[in-house]
């Protein structure tokens, strides 16, 4: 049996954390946006036992590191399946961006395999069962624009955004996850507001959204990495409305009420960026 699951990326609207929990994690209030630049994730279900990831950026992991193969064997394992699974993904999201590539083919095969196997599981369920894997993956389940608190499972869906365009820079830097969220300092965070941000979206006023939008680890990246300053600089220049990092970073988007408003950042910008992306949400 076959199925083929779009798997959106995603851009931070807002994200910002209240505090640390006792066994490291981390408390997240996060407003988040799915747009339409996607992998698909193709998979394939049969006799056998063994899983395969192939994907067509073959620097990725294609064995137990990818995480739509975590995935699939945590599956396996939990309703003790026998079969073989193959994956194949063509991947379009750009790679350790802060975009949530990795975390939407997972859940991607999560619900793929849901259905293919007849597993039931709600969304809900998804969620939760996704959440072992990465704290992005219960959101990714839904892909809608949603309010993610908790650990990443506490998820509500918020209406679709008002018209609006991204357009996304992915600069080539990597930025480490681990290695920023580590160096959170809770003294010293100048937090977002999430609940006006939310209030924006529910009264789906672009204006209102563009002056909440905010995203408190973007002081700590950009620290490290001058390439998301000058990015944003770029963003205020050309006439976006508001730019900012998506998650950890590096990449950085800026927002635009207009087509024509975008296609003049893109065209201005992507001289000096190769990953340049004009997306809307979905
Ligand atoms: P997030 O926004 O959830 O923090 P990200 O966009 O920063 O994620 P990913 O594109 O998911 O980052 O990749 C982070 C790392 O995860 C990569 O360097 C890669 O080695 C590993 N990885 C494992 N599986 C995948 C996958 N299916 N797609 C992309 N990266 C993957």
């Amino acid at each position: 049996m076959k199925t083929v699951e779009k798997a959106c990326a995603k851009l931070n609207l807002g994200l910002d954390t209240p505090f640390r929990h006792d066994d490291g994690e981390i408390e997240w209030e996060m407003l988040m946006t799915s747009i339409d630049l996607a992998d698909y994730v193709e998979i394939i279900t049969g006799k056998g036992n063994g899983i395969s990831v192939h994907c067509n950026r073959v620097f990725l992991p294609q064995d137990q590191r990818n995480l739509a193969y975590q995935a699939a064997l945590l599956l396996k394992k939990k309703f003790n399946i026998h079969q073989k699974v193959e994956i194949n993904i063509k991947k379009n999201i750009p790679v350790a961006a802060g975009m949530g590539g990795g975390s939407s083919d997972a859940a991607a095969v999560i619900r793929g395999l849901n259905r293919l196997w007849d597993l039931h599981m709600s969304n809900q369920e998804m969620a939760t069962f996704g959440l072992q894997l990465d704290s992005d993956v219960p959101y990714c389940v839904y892909s809608q624009t949603a309010m993610v608190t908790g650990k990443g499972d506490d998820i509500e869906l918020m209406p679709k955004l008002p018209k609006m365009y991204f357009v996304v820079v992915k600069p080539k830097v990597s930025v480490s996850t681990p290695e920023i969220l580590n160096k959170i300092n809770y003294d010293k965070l100048n937090h977002v507001d999430i609940d006006g941000l939310a209030n924006a979206v529910s009264t789906q006023d672009y204006d209102d959204i563009v002056s909440h939008m905010g995203n408190v680890l973007e002081p700590l990246s950009s620290k490290h990495h001058a390439e998301i300053r000058r990015i944003k600089e770029k963003f205020e220049k050309y006439g976006a409305d508001n730019a900012q990092m998506s998650g950890t970073g590096p990449t950085v988007f800026g927002i635009c009420k207009t087509e024509s408003q975008a296609k003049h950042i893109f065209n201005s910008i992507r001289g000096f960026c190769s990953e340049v992306y004009i997306v809307r949400p979905v």
